[in-house]
């Protein structure tokens, strides 16, 4: 066993990408189709690849297109629903549905029902001003080409026909609305992760599992050098690249922070755990179809919206509902306690701490989902499920979630919930923070790193983009003949249709 870091040439790649997650995988396909003469070093501190946040029971699995999530359209001051953000979420998950086609074309990816199933999304609310906005909101999702399918109704029988568990056992009286799209999607984000890997694995990628980077420093010649432990063997190393991509998850924030680049200076993290109810009785998964989200409670962060979603994992369907937040100052599942508090520096306590002052309602709610007992979940579950049993329901688990806190234009802290690609040093070094839409947008958020780090080489690879994903670089929301083409051969490709 060698205590001291050693180097040599085989510890020296043009790139190296830290963890195995989806992001790592998605950028590794990318860029050995790209440039398949780069060598490229893929570092995992656990023992095998998508087990954090990519695994599909440590997420929703849901291929966020914006159809059903309702925090994507929200009322404005004025009055007005509005589209903006739906429709750039949705245009990044068509995105994805093009390099899933492509990778499946080319073998990267195994057969769609491993990874992508057909599923109707509904958005599901009660009450009269909920029911308004619902309302609305299909007004001004059907006058935009990527939404005008929309299906909408107030009428309990049909919602019953769309996911008969919503109205079994439910109020006659009571005011409900739903909208609807039958062309959503349950993504097992894992399967496409470790199928990636795999492939990159087979390529020639030097894929080292349980080998956690404990540090990044930036050599005199430009390169980077990262300080690698191996778990199993207890050695430890140093490997050198031109360009790294910290695709590290929970782990990406303390790494960048280690490599001391000043794009990262002011961000905090603000690590939401989460719990799903997995229904245990097959026969009561069978009878619904769909992913159903609802409205957030008051204070609740836009990712704690509930939702009850059928899952397709490992070629079985399950029912899940939730998430119900927990509070772990840990950054990753398999990560440490001390990893909020480690992650406090000079320049991000100010914007954390005014963080913490400005959300106090989501600390409100906060404290409220960590001391739900199962009865209050069943009781949130029933708000959807009115028959649902309490003890045919079991708690599972699911990832950490590190909700980016960083400094607004005004020098301010404040938190925010989608994701956040930081790049540094020329664009020698790009990391991701945050959460949400996450997964789902893997393809696009990667392809903006090409373009942030890779300015020069971009020309040269804009044919092979154009092949992977046809419509690259043009909005499908602007051009309907192209979004009907893109839909009808993803949706063949990816055996949507059948
Ligand atoms: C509860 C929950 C629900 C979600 N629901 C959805 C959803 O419905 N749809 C959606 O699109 N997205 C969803 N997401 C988000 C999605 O899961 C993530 O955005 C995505 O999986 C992140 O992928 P990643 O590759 O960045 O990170 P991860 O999958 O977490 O991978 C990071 C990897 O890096 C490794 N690592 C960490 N530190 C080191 C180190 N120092 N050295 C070496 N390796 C290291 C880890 O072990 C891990 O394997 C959800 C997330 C959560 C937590």
């Amino acid at each position: 066993m060698s205590e001291s870091p050693s180097t040599d040439a085989s510890q020296r790649f043009d790139v190296i990408l830290i963890g195995a997650g989806i992001m790592s995988a998605t950028l590794g396909a990318l860029l050995k189709e790209l440039q398949p003469d780069w060598e490229i070093g893929l570092f995992e501190k656990l023992d095998s690849a998508g087990q954090e946040s990519s695994d599909p029971w440590n997420n929703a699995g849901t291929g966020h297109t914006a159809y059903c999530e309702l925090n994507y359209t929200p009322r404005g001051a004025d009055g007005s629903i509005s589209t903006a953000k739906a429709a750039g979420i949705a245009e990044q998950f068509h995105v994805s549905r093009q390099l899933w086609s492509h990778w499946v074309d080319e073998g990267t990816l195994g057969s769609p029902r491993t990874f992508i199933n057909a599923l109707p999304h509904v958005s599901f609310v009660w009450g009269d001003k909920n029911s308004q906005y619902l309302r609305d909101r299909y007004e001004a999702m059907k006058a935009e080409p990527l939404f005008s399918h929309i299906e909408h109704t107030e009428d309990l029988d049909e919602i019953g026909k769309w996911a008969p568990l919503l109205t079994g056992g439910r109020d006659p009286q009571q005011k409900v609305a739903a909208s609807q799209f039958s062309d959503g999607t349950d993504v097992d984000f894992g399967a496409i992760t470790r199928q990636l890997v795999g492939q990159l694995e087979s390529q020639g990628v030097d894929l080292r599992y349980s080998s956690e980077v404990t540090n990044i420093n930036r050599g005199t010649d430009g390169r980077w050098e990262l300080k690698v432990k191996n778990k199993a063997g207890g050695q430890k190393y140093t490997a050198s690249a031109r360009f790294v991509f910290v695709g590290a998850g929970g782990g990406a924030l303390s790494l960048l922070q280690a490599s001391g680049i000043d794009e990262i200076k002011g961000f905090g993290g603000f690590p939401v755990s989460g719990q799903f109810l997995r229904a245990t009785d097959s026969a009561v998964a069978e009878q619904h179809h769909a992913k159903v989200y609802g409205l957030a409670s008051v204070g609740a962060p836009p990712m704690s919206v509930p939702h009850l979603d059928t899952r397709f994992v490992e070629g079985r369907r399950s029912l899940m509902f939730g998430p119900f937040a927990g509070f772990s100052t840990n950054f990753l599942k398999s990560g440490s306690y001390f990893d909020l508090p480690s992650s406090v520096r000079p320049h991000n306590l100010l914007p954390m701490m005014q963080v913490g002052a400005a959300n106090t309602s989501l600390v409100t709610y906060l404290v409220k989902e960590v001391t739900k007992s199962h009865k209050k979940k069943v009781g949130a579950l029933q708000d959807f499920y009115p028959e649902a049993v309490g003890d045919q329901w079991e708690l599972i688990t699911a990832g950490q979630r590190v909700q980016v806190m960083k400094k607004n234009e005004k020098g301010k802290g404040v938190l925010q919930f989608g994701t956040e690609l930081v790049t540094g040093s020329g664009g020698s070094i790009a990391g991701l923070l945050g959460a949400s839409p996450g997964a789902s947008t893997a393809p696009s958020i990667m392809l903006k790193l090409l373009e942030r780090c890779f300015p020069s080489q971009l020309e040269g690879w804009r044919p092979k983009l154009e092949q992977m994903v046809p419509s690259y670089g043009r909005l499908l929301n602007e051009d309907p003949k192209l979004l009907e083409e893109v839909v009808a051969s993803t949706s063949r490709t990816l055996q949507l249709d059948d």
